[in-house]
Order: C-alpha cells, then sequence, then structure tokens
C-alpha cells in the first residue's frame, strides 16, 4: 500500500522573528489535521483541504481569516485545488467576505464545468453553495496596510498543502489573500492551475512568494514535469525555485511531494514555515528553513 503524507507551507517571506514559534505551530496543527484524515483512509484531497482551512482560520497567515489588504484596503482572496487524478481542479480569485475560500474553490472542481471563477461570479457561486457571509479583514491586518509604503510587497503567510493518500492519489490545495498593496483586481498565482498548485498522479506542488514570478514560470507545472521524468520532490522544487527570474526583493518558495512519498521544498528569498509527515516517521517535522 502507497505511504500516505503530507507536506504543508505557512508562505515565504520575510517572517518577524516574534512569529517564528506561531508560525511553526499553526503548520504542524494544519499537518496534523491533514495525517489524522489520512491515517484513517481518507482521501488526499479531504487532506489538503482540511490543512488550508485550518490555515485559513488561523489569522497569522495570509489567506481567509487574517488575509492581506489591496490598494484599496479590501480584501480580495484567490484558492485553488487540483486532484492528480484525472488533473481535476478548481479555483477562486479576487473573493471576498468568504470564510474558506479553499472550500469554495473545491466546490467549483466539483459542482460546475469551470475551473476558475473569478470576483462577484464567484461570490454569487459561494452564496448559492450557502457559504456565510464573513468579513475576513482582522484588526492586525488593517494597521498594517496603514504602515505600509504603495509599493505592491509579497505578504508572507500565503498557503499551501500538498497530500498522497493510501490510494496513492495526490492532490494540491493553495490559498491566499495575494500582495499587500496589490492593485483591485489583481490575479495571483495560487488560483492558477500549474501556476501555485498543480498535482498529478506522479506528484504534486504548491507555490509561495511573488505569484507573477510563478505564472511567468509555471512553477508547479514544471516541478510535476519533472517528478513524471523520475526527479524527488527536493530536486524539481529546488529546480524550480531556481529557476524564478527574481529580482532581490522579491520571494518565491514550493512545497514537493513524489511517488515514493518523499519531500521536498526551496526557498529564495525568505523564510518558509512548513511542517510534513510521512506514514512510518516517528514525529511530524517542522522548519523555517528547507
Ligand atoms: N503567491 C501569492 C500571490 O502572489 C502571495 C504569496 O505567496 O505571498 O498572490
Amino acid at each position: 500500500m502507497p505511504r500516505y503524507a503530507i507536506l504543508v507551507h505557512g508562505g515565504c517571506g520575510h517572517w518577524d522573528r516574534a512569529d517564528v514559534a506561531a508560525a511553526l505551530k499553526g503548520v504542524r496543527a494544519a499537518a496534523q489535521a491533514g495525517r489524522r484524515i489520512l491515517a484513517d483512509g481518507g482521501s488526499a484531497l479531504d487532506a489538503v483541504c482540511a490543512a488550508v482551512v485550518a490555515l485559513e482560520d488561523n489569522p497569522l497567515f495570509n489567506a481567509g481569516t487574517g488575509s492581506a489588504l489591496n490598494r484599496d484596503g479590501d480584501c480580495e482572496m484567490d484558492a485553488s485545488v487540483m486532484c492528480g487524478e484525472g488533473l481535476r481542479c478548481g479555483g477562486v480569485t479576487a473573493i471576498r467576505r468568504v470564510r474558506n475560500p479553499v472550500l469554495v474553490a473545491r466546490r467549483v472542481m466539483e459542482e460546475t464545468s469551470h475551473v476558475l471563477l473569478a470576483a462577484d461570479g464567484a461570490l454569487a457561486f459561494a452564496r448559492s453553495c450557502e457559504f456565510a457571509d464573513y468579513d475576513p479583514i482582522t484588526v492586525a491586518r488593517r494597521e498594517r496596510h496603514r504602515k505600509l509604503a504603495l509599493a505592491a510587497c509579497a505578504s508572507a503567510g500565503t498557503v499551501g498543502a500538498v497530500a498522497r493518500d493510501t490510494a496513492g492519489r495526490f492532490a494540491a490545495a493553495t490559498s491566499t489573500g495575494g500582495v499587500t498593496l496589490k492593485m483591485p483586481g489583481r490575479v495571483g498565482d495560487s488560483p492558477i492551475a500549474g501556476a501555485g498548485n498543480y498535482a498529478t498522479k506522479y506528484g504534486a506542488a504548491s507555490a509561495t512568494g511573488n505569484g507573477e514570478l510563478m505564472m511567468r514560470t509555471l512553477a508547479t507545472k514544471s516541478v510535476c514535469d519533472l517528478l513524471a521524468s523520475g526527479k524527488t520532490a527536493r530536486a524539481a522544487a529546488r529546480a524550480a525555485v531556481s529557476a524564478l527570474p527574481m529580482t532581490s526583493s522579491q520571494s518565491g518558495g514550493v512545497i514537493a511531494l513524489d511517488a515514493a512519498s518523499r519531500i521536498g521544498a526551496a526557498v529564495r528569498g525568505g523564510a518558509m514555515p512548513h511542517a510534513w509527515f510521512v506514514a512510518g516517521d516517528a514525529r511530524l517535522g517542522a522548519r523555517m528553513q528547507p
């Protein structure tokens, strides 16, 4: 039977020293939520969604509650999910006033013939699925928004998860408030299959950092192509991150899982809290740097 595995990240970039312990606690709790599902024989899709929901509900991370704000002080969130089997995927972009964008993304995959719904259309769909009205803006984010200069910057704290279940199926999920002070309407990499999130029958990957870099290089699709050609998750994540055409003020990170249930993580331009568990391991691992 394939060894189940889960790996989650809490976003790359600059992390304040004061937040490190809480960030590691948050990613561990998320990995643990996914691990429980996989250990009970649950699906990789259920596991990545549970892990991402745990992170969306933690205001420390830039996804769901506590999402970064755009130039107008509004919260427009992006999220997507993907199953390796059948390359099924769904996403939402620039969605407002829902608690868990990743769960709306899952419904787009499961209940529509589309891959990506945007803005008011995404919100109308969410309401038709009975996702309640919810304000994800926290006092801390509002304060940070007030203090920041007028240049879009990556906000550490995007979240993502990749998992493999006992049936050997892969899934990936990624969720974010996007970059701080982004233009209203800006779409990042997280909801776009192949840019910020991707899964195939050979593996899965989730990205974080300046999303424009991931869209220009199709970072997670590249990782999955490398996994299909036999590269390890570690080598594939490193290759994708080194290929990012980054400036010194940008950051980029990727997590990946391969068909031997090995984990891989790579980051440039900052730290990336991540946590993992592979069936048979003595305990859950967590780190700021790969
Ligand atoms: N990748 C996300 C975006 O560009 C942001 C991040 O990961 O920090 O929207």
